[in-house]
């Protein structure tokens, strides 16, 4: 961490235009905005800047883009892949969006609501629903992460299913580009083709292209009547087939649709003790089920019921009240696991493949991994709609946790080979950042990497925007 507190250091100027109360040097302090959310990464700074305002943090960009020093765009610091972590030398000016708060206009009749990008996507869900509308986007970080963050890393979580990625919620955003200058993008309409849709750029570049500084975002209707089962299966073959026959049955009602193995709550029965489960005996899978339509807990449990033979459905629950529900989304809280930790060394893959392609990735996945180590325990779970598992690899009982880490290369080749065999992405929601920079580089497509460095050069030629971060060195 650096200690130049002299005259020319970042904070000394940067405090001229936000205050000294608002630049944060002391190492202490700075700390938890270095470290990454799991823990992985630990980067150094001059200092961590928290602009006012859009014009403060247009001023503070044309301030470091002049003396050279390296700017990091931080929301929450909930990202998963190291994504806001200084990669860029002791000069580093970390940029907090956190005092960026304000809640610009929720509009019920266009259905956008106009926001900070430090606004908390918790409260942006308040927000919106103060209003009498809906605001899709949930993630298990929502009291944290700031729709900055969001927007930057295109958050995905448990509603993509039916409303998308985040992605799919933008209409507009404004921008303070590397230069300094500000990209005012706030438009709020549903239709505009006036040339290269900028603002899907800015989407998902993790912080590389500019500072995000506040978004027009579409709102929904409120859902109506939710519908929650919690469905036992023999395997994964058949969690696909129960949702395309949810589908053929229930139309574009499904909200969620989420894969739940039985090992994952069985590391949660043993480190944080008996979870009430709604069957009297233990399955191999499950799926928890949400759909949104008129007599919704009726219609489901119709469904079900029709497809429990052809199927050989083993078992299912529907939830009666809002108590019920959360207690079966409380399993799902469960079998996403953060405490899976205690029982070793984890290596953790965020991918998507084709749903179909789902059973295989698992089968043929926990096969590979087994024959490199015998005993990994495999505990593949999370959000089947999408077709995205979050796949972690928990080492053999026993096994020495440092051996298992020293063999993460060798274990990602094999999932990620398995990935790219089957069609799908190393990296299905959580971004690139720096923990999955390398790999981009291993499996990207020629042609597609060198367009991205294009456009990184086009909009960032010194390359100050949060360097380091998706794109291997060339
Ligand atoms: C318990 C938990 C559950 C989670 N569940 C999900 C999930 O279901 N789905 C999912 O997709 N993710 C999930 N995440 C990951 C994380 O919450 C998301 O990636 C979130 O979108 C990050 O937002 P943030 O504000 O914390 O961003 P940060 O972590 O601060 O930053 C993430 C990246 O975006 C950049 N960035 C941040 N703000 C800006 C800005 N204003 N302008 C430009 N760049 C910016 C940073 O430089 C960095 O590269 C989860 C994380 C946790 C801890």
């Amino acid at each position: 961490m650096s200690q130049n507190v002299g005259p020319s250091a970042p904070q000394a100027e940067i405090a001229a235009i936000v205050g000294a109360a608002h630049v944060l040097h002391d190492p202490e302090v700075t700390r938890s905005y270095r470290l990454d959310a799991r823990g992985l990464f630990l980067g150094d700074a001059a200092c961590v800047v928290r602009p006012g305002s859009t014009a403060e943090t247009a001023q503070v960009v044309a301030l470091c883009a002049a003396r050279g020093w390296p700017v990091v765009p931080q929301g929450g610091n909930t990202g998963m892949v190291g994504g806001g972590v200084p990669m860029g030398g002791a000069q580093t000016v970390i940029l907090s969006t956190e005092r960026l708060r304000t809640i610009r206009s929720v509009d019920p009749d266009e259905m956008v609501a106009v926001v900070d990008a430090g606004v908390t996507l918790a409260d942006l869900q308040r927000a919106a629903e103060a209003e009498g509308c809906h605001f899709p986007l949930s993630l298990g970080s929502q009291e944290s992460c700031r729709i900055g963050g969001n927007i930057s890393t295109n958050a995905g979580g448990i509603h993509v299913l039916r409303y998308g990625n985040t992605r799919d919620l933008v209409l507009g955003l404004e921008v303070v580009l590397p230069d300094g200058r500000i990209w005012n993008g706030l438009r709020r309409l549903r239709k505009d083709n006036t040339g290269y849709a900028l603002r899907h750029l800015f989407i998902g570049a993790e912080g590389t292209l500019g500072v995000v500084t506040a978004a027009a975002l579409k709102l929904f209707a409120r859902p109506g009547e939710i519908g929650t089962a919690f469905v036992a299966l023999p395997d994964p073959a058949t969690a696909v087939a129960l949702m395309r026959g949810l589908r053929q049955r229930l139309g574009e009602s499904l909200t969620a649709f989420e894969l739940i193995p039985r090992i994952a709550l069985d590391f949660g029965i043993r480190y944080i003790g008996p979870i009430r489960e709604p069957f009297a005996r233990p399955y191999p899978w499950h799926v928890l089920v949400d759909v949104t339509l008129p007599e919704a807990a009726a219609r489901l449990e119709q469904a079900l019921a029709e497809m429990v033979e052809p199927l050989g459905l083993l078992d299912a629950v529907i939830a009666q009240s809002e108590g019920q529900r959360t207690a079966l989304w409380h399993l799902r809280e469960i079998g996403a696991g953060g405490h899976q930790h205690r029982a070793g060394a984890i290596i953790k893959h965020d991918i998507s493949v084709p749903i179909g392609k789902v059973p295989t990735m698992i089968a043929r996945g926990t096969a590979r991994v087994t024959a490199e180590l015998p005993g990994t325990r495999v505990v593949a779970f999370g959000h089947l709609g999408d077709g995205n598992l979050h796949y972690n690899l928990v080492q053999p009982e026993g096994h020495d946790p440092s051996d298992f880490r020293g063999r993460t290369g060798a274990m990602n080749r094999i999932i990620h080979d398995l990935v790219v065999e089957l069609g799908g992405s190393i990296s299905a929601e959580h971004g690139i950042g720096l923990l999955k920079r390398d790999e981009l580089g291993h499996y990207a497509d020629p042609v597609e990497l060198d367009l991205m460095r294009r456009i990184k050069d086009a909009i960032d030629p010194a390359g100050l925007m949060n360097p380091g971060k998706i794109l291997p060195p060339a």
